[in-house]
């Protein structure tokens, strides 16, 4: 990630988006500013119009394009939930959505063919900062969520924003809705002394310890830009991102039915507590961003990842690490039981994962001879191949960014789970095995 690169991904998106005013926001790493600058050079050699929101979440950029609905789009310079070293670039369209693939493609086009666009000297694009995106995206929340219920519970969290861009926003929001805040690596520090960014168990240590000692109702850690948001109960459990999920489903459909969007890689527990709750479930591909397109396609209700990631689209189309939070909130003051006994109450099942190695090269041929090798079986072909069993299923799919197949395996028991997954392999070196 140098600095020459990333002038160039500015023209290209600039050129992408055509003029007009582009947001630019970026998480805590080190290189931000470095190549938030960059990035602005190229965006104004373009000819755009550039408004420096400074360090936010990318919920937060997301927002204040959705509601101030006169810019072209927004990017945003973050590595999200990766390691220190890492950053990125990432492109978000007017309506404040993340891009389809093929609009990422025509960047990407764009930028190898250096098809870009030179203003001419009296065309050459501005620079402004604005300083007011995180309260207006701390304001939109607030007005979604019953904030009186909240504050009259006056909950005590954990917050851990991992020293990433959630630490701007989850402490101020939790003070407005009333709780007792404890912050936990609440400094914004690129060198992310506290823990690396992904809120995986093995990073949460300290703040699954934390919450017990400090007898708080839950914990909650966000990744580097604050989209993810994910939470350990007051007895110090961590919580996966899919009983998190459809703890918030069951919330969202108390309040009325409807859809909710899903990769077809998450946990038939959503299945399983969204029909109870009289709603319908629709399967995407995976990625957050096919989510969100379908969830503003059918009007659903609500949707998300197993990652923490979830998406409530009343308030916008994208996932949204402090929306999670303030949701949560409002979920506990309803309800007389702690988050521990609110998570036992879901369907439980047993989870295998296992990779088998492909070469890229036989991806496509690989995943044909899958599906001819399961005809006949209850099989759903949206991304990869998943099957299904009475008691589970087996989902085996390319990676997107590895040459391996991922298979997952779900089921009712650990020993059938880990048969299903046994199988899911068997079935790849089979393919595999083909010509
Ligand atoms: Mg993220």
């Amino acid at each position: 990630m140098t600095a020459e690169f990333a002038v160039n991904i500015g023209k290209a998106i600039g050129t992408f988006f055509g003029a007009g005013a582009v947001a630019l926001a970026r998480d805590t790493r080190i290189s931000g500013p470095m190549l938030t600058r960059a990035v602005a050079s190229g965006l104004m050699a373009a000819g755009c119009e550039v408004v420096d929101l400074g360090i936010a979440p990318t919920p937060a950029a997301q927002y204040y394009v959705a509601k101030l609905g006169s810019l072209s789009g927004a990017i945003v310079v973050t590595a999200s939930h990766n390691p220190r070293e890492f950053n990125g670039i990432k492109a978000i369209d007017a309506k404040g959505m993340e891009l389809r693939a093929e609009e990422e493609e025509a960047i990407e086009s764009i930028y190898f063919e250096s098809r870009f666009r030179a203003a001419e000297w009296s065309d050459v694009g501005s620079i402004r900062t604005d300083g007011t995106a995180i309260d207006r995206y701390l304001a939109g929340i607030l007005d979604q969520v019953d904030a009186d219920a909240i504050r009259r519970r006056r909950f005590t969290v954990v917050a851990d924003p991992g020293n990433g861009a959630g630490c701007l926003t989850t402490p101020y929001l939790l003070t407005a809705l009333g709780c007792r805040v404890v912050t936990l690596n609440g400094q914004a520090d690129g060198a992310f002394p506290g823990r690396m960014p992904e809120p995986v168990p093995e990073n949460l240590a300290a703040l699954q310890r934390v919450t017990v000692e400090g007898g708080a109702d839950f914990g909650v850690a966000h990744d580097g830009d604050a989209d993810r948001a994910i939470f350990v109960d007051e007895k110090g459990g961590y919580i996966y991102g899919d009983r998190s999920f459809a703890l918030l489903a069951i919330e969202e459909l108390r309040a009325r039915a409807g859809t909710v969007v899903t990769p077809v890689s998450t946990s038939r527990l959503l299945d399983d507590v969204v029909r109870t709750a009289g709603g319908n479930v629709i399967r995407t591909k995976v990625g957050a961003p096919i989510v969100a397109r379908v969830m503003f396609e059918t009007g659903a209700i609500f949707g998300g990842e197993e990652n923490g990631g979830v998406i409530f689209p009343a308030h916008q189309f994208c996932r949204d690490g402090g929306m999670a939070v303030a949701r949560m909130l409002e979920c506990l003051a309803r309800q007389e039981k702690p988050l521990s006994a609110c998570i036992a109450a879901l369907p439980t099942y047993s989870l295998r994962k296992s990779n088998v190695a492909v070469p890229a090269e036989r991806r496509e041929a690989v995943l044909d001879a899958l599906v001819r090798l399961v005809a006949g079986r209850r099989v759903e072909t949206i991304d990869g191949v998943k099957i299904h069993e009475d008691d589970g299923s087996v989902l085996v799919r390319p990676s997107g960014t590895e040459p391996v197949f991922r298979i997952y395996a779900e089921a009712t028991t650990p020993e059938r789970a880990e048969a299903l997954a046994q199988e899911g392999v068997a079935l790849v070196e089979k393919a595999l095995r083909r010509r």
